[in-house]
Formats: structure tokens, sequence, C-alpha cells
């Protein structure tokens, strides 16, 4: 029986099947009389009774040993298949039980934290691994977790033997037992590789943001150059003036002031181009401060003044007054509105039948702000719709393609949305929806104006 059972189990049930007969026939021929014989006519009736008892426990077993090879030949299978998906995907398995810490790696979590397979898993040897800067915080997260948990989810590095430092991704749940112990399980996905290319494309990126914002900057130089010379003309003109109050045989001290004061406000406001100016040209990493996307709006406005002037279109500012603040990057948010602006504006070149208008407004909804460019223009064709924002895709000769789409990545950095639609009467909307992530709202200021209300910036 032991013979049969060890080659079922070695050797498969083909084999074993081949064992059970011959066991069968040697019990006839050497242990049942009459012996040395094989036909089982000869037998008396006990010896018959006992060779089918034999024959028919030889089956069972042979029964029995066939289906707990399949099963083991099955699982076998699965743990291959398992491991090499956990390869493939880069993710081990790892789990323990609380309080006893009787640690499992699967083989990728031993590939994973660089270490031998014959090395016994331990949480000492884990937590040796895990970044000192990242220690305590991974233990509280899962390693030292004693109570259920439904959904542990957090990122931990460790340092591999050589010193090189890996990124973890543990995704893993604790779940109480009948037994009174706390079992805790989770993947282990090494996301090193995954950051690394997240962060050149990140790099990548920001640097076409970048170039695009030099491209949009050496488009509206122009315009912002007449901007500039404004104030510059003020200033001499009433340099000019307090001059001659100051030459006149009795100085009219007080009009030198007055033409003072107006030099200094000039400057004033040619320094606040300027900043926005080098602001814009500035290139730099994310850095998220609260930000009221009504002063947004009003810069935009102001620094497209004299580009809109010369198209011959309408400026509206529709302002929100009760905005809360959003949290991001000025620079970013503002290069964003000034791509949808300058869209609109090209989108309207072609438009000789509306009055070339553009609303930009600021709306407070139930939990984001949004930021809107309403044109006249022809609007969006339904077979744009879905390529508007993919990199690349541009309807004009000279266009890049990259305005929206590095909009997209903008909005969707400071967790936000954009989406583009058609307006009722005609023309586009673009909308940037981002989350509130302060309670303040704007304090009423200089550049804060009566709730919702239109205040119409015509140029011209
Ligand atoms: P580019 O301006 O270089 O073409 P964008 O990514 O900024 O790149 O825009 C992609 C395309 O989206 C434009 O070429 C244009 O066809 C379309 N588009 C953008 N804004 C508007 C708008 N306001 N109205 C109609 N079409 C628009």
């Amino acid at each position: 029986m032991l013979a049969v059972v060890f080659t079922v189990w070695r050797f498969g049930v083909g084999p074993g099947l081949l064992a059970s007969i011959l066991a069968i026939l040697s019990v006839r021929f050497f242990f049942l009389a009459p012996q040395y014989t094989f036909d089982p006519g000869l037998m008396g009736n006990e010896a018959l009774r006992r060779f089918l008892l034999y024959g028919e426990s030889i089956f069972l077993i042979w029964l029995l040993g066939s289906a707990q090879r399949r099963a083991q030949e099955r699982s076998r299978r699965s743990e291959g298949y398992l491991a090499d998906a956990q390869a493939l995907s880069r993710t081990g398995s790892v789990g323990f039980t609380a309080p006893d810490k009787n640690m499992f790696w699967s083989t990728e979590t031993y590939r994973i934290l660089g270490l031998d397979l014959r090395t016994t898993p331990s949480m000492k040897k884990m937590l040796e691994r895990i970044h000192p800067e990242d220690r305590a915080m991974a233990c509280r997260a899962f390693y030292c977790v004693t109570e259920p948990s439904e959904a542990i989810e957090f990122e931990h590095r460790i340092v591999t033997e050589g010193g090189s430092t890996k990124h973890l991704r543990i995704c893993g749940k604790a779940e109480q037992q009948v037994e009174g112990a706390v079992r805790v399980s989770a993947a282990m996905m090494d996301v090193t590789e995954t950051r690394r290319i997240s962060a050149s494309l990140r790099k990548a990126q920001s640097e076409l943001a970048h170039v695009a914002r030099l491209n949009t900057m050496g488009e509206l130089v122009a315009s912002i150059t007449h901007e500039i010379n404004q104030p510059l003309g003020a200033m001499k003109l009433s340099a000019n003036t307090g001059l001659r109050w100051l030459n006149r045989d009795t100085p009219e001290l007080e009009k030198v002031g007055a033409s003072l004061k107006r030099v200094s406000e000039n400057a004033t406001r040619a320094e606040a181009l300027i900043s926005k100016l080098r602001n814009m040209a500035k290139k730099g990493e994310f850095e998220a401060v609260p930000i009221s996307l009504n002063q947004i709006v009003s810069d935009v406005i102001e620094l497209l003044h004299g580009e809109a002037n010369e198209r011959g279109i309408t400026c509206v500012a529709d302002l929100d007054t009760d905005l809360p603040l959003v949290k991001g990057d000025e620079v970013q948010l503002q290069q964003i509105a000034v791509n949808l602006v300058m869209n609109s504006f090209d989108a309207m070149a072609a438009s000789l039948t509306h009055p070339r208008q553009i609303v930009v407004r600021s709306r407070n909804r139930a939990d984001s702000v949004a930021l809107e460019v309403a044109d006249t223009g022809p609007g969006i064709r339904p077979d744009m719709q879905d390529r508007l924002f993919d990199a690349f895709f541009t309807t004009k000769s000279h266009g890049m393609g990259m305005g929206l789409s590095i909009c997209r990545s903008i909005v969707e950095a400071h967790d936000g949305t954009i989406e583009a639609f058609n307006n009722e009467l005609g023309g586009a909307t673009f909308r940037i929806a981002l989350p509130v992530r302060s309670t303040e709202t704007l304090e009423p200021s200089a550049t804060s104006r009566p709730t919702t209300f239109n205040a119409e910036a015509r140029i011209g």
C-alpha cells in the first residue's frame, strides 16, 4: 500500500494505477492460497473475500492519492502563475499576525527587499530595511498595526544592502481572526521606476510649460511694451510739468508736489507690470499658496489689455466676490488664464459676424471654485471635442498644440478639472474648477467688487 501511495505522490496518477494493479496481482500470486497462480477461480471463499477487500482498499488509496496529487499540481501551477504575476508587476506580498508577529514574505518580496530566499522572514529584518526617516510612519501605518483596519495605503522607502533607495507602495488590510489574533496582509509594490519616470515626465513637462510660457510672452511683448510705455510717458510728462512749476520765478511747490506724486504713481504701475512679466518668465517649482482667482482674472485682463485692443476685442470680467481662496501656484494658474484668453482671441480672429467679446468669469460652486473663459468665436467642432486637450493637437497653421495640454496637466496637478463646451448662443467656454482647500474668503479689497457684477473693461 505504501508503495502505491509513494508512486502516486512521486510519479503521478498513471504510474500509481500500474503500481496498484501490480500490488493486487502480487498479493494474489504470493500470499493467497492457492499460491503461485493468478487464477481467482481456484480460490476459496475466505481467500476471495480477502482478495476483493485488498483490491478495494488499493483502489481507494489510488483514488485518494490521485486526487491529492491533482490538488498539489493545481496549487503548484497557481503558485507559479502568482509568482510570475508578482515578478512582472514588481508586487510582492507580505503578511503577519498580531500580536505574535509571525511574518510571511513572497518570493517577490524577498527580491524587492534584496534578501536571500533562505532568510527567515522577521519583523526586525523588515524594519531594518525601511529608510530611517520613514520607519516610525511605516510602523504606525502597517508594520506595528494591532487593530483591524479596512484600507491601509501608503508609501515608504527602503534602503537595500548596496545602499540604493527604493520606493514601495503598500496596499493592505488588517482583519480580526476568529481565534482572536489580527491578520495583517498587504501587497508591496516596487514603484521606484514609476516614480523616476513620472519625475522626469514632470521635469520635461515643466520645461515645456516654460517654453510655452516664453512663446506666449514673445507674442505678448509688443502689446506689453505698449502697456509699459504708457506709465513711462506719463512719468515724463509729469516730471516736465513739475520742473516747469519749479522753474517759475515763484515756484508753485504745491503743484510740483502733485506732479511728483503722479510720477511716483506711474512708476509704481510700471513696476507692477514689469514684476508680472518677470513672474511669467520665471521657471520654478510648483509652489502652493492661497490664491484669489479674482486677482488672477484682473491681472490677466490687465496684461492682455493691449493685445485685445489691437484685435478689437471686448474683455468683460464677471467676478464672484464671495469667492474662497484656492491653493496653488500663482504663475501657473496665471498661465492657464493667459492661454485660454489667447486661444479665445485666436478663435475670434476668424469670426466676422459676431461681436468679438470675451467674458472671464469666476464662480463659487459647491465644493470648488471655477474660472471660465467664454468667447463668441466659432465654438468647438464635435470632431475636435475629444482631442482638444491632447498634446500637439492644433488647427492653427503656426500652433504648437501644447497650450491646452499644458493647461490640463497644471490643473490636474492642482487636483482640479478642465472642460470645454459650446455656448447656447454660439462660441466656446473653457472652464477650470479647482478644489477649495481654505475656508478663508476674500477680504474686501481694491480688487473686489459688488457681488457678481459685470465690470466691463472695454478696450479701445
Ligand atoms: P494651439 O493654440 O497651439 O493650437 P492649444 O492646445 O492651445 O494649441 O489649442 C488646441 C486647439 O484647440 C486649437 O488649435 C483650436 O483648434 C482649439 N481651441 C482652443 N481654444 C478654442 C476656442 N476658444 N474656440 C475654439 N477652438 C479652440
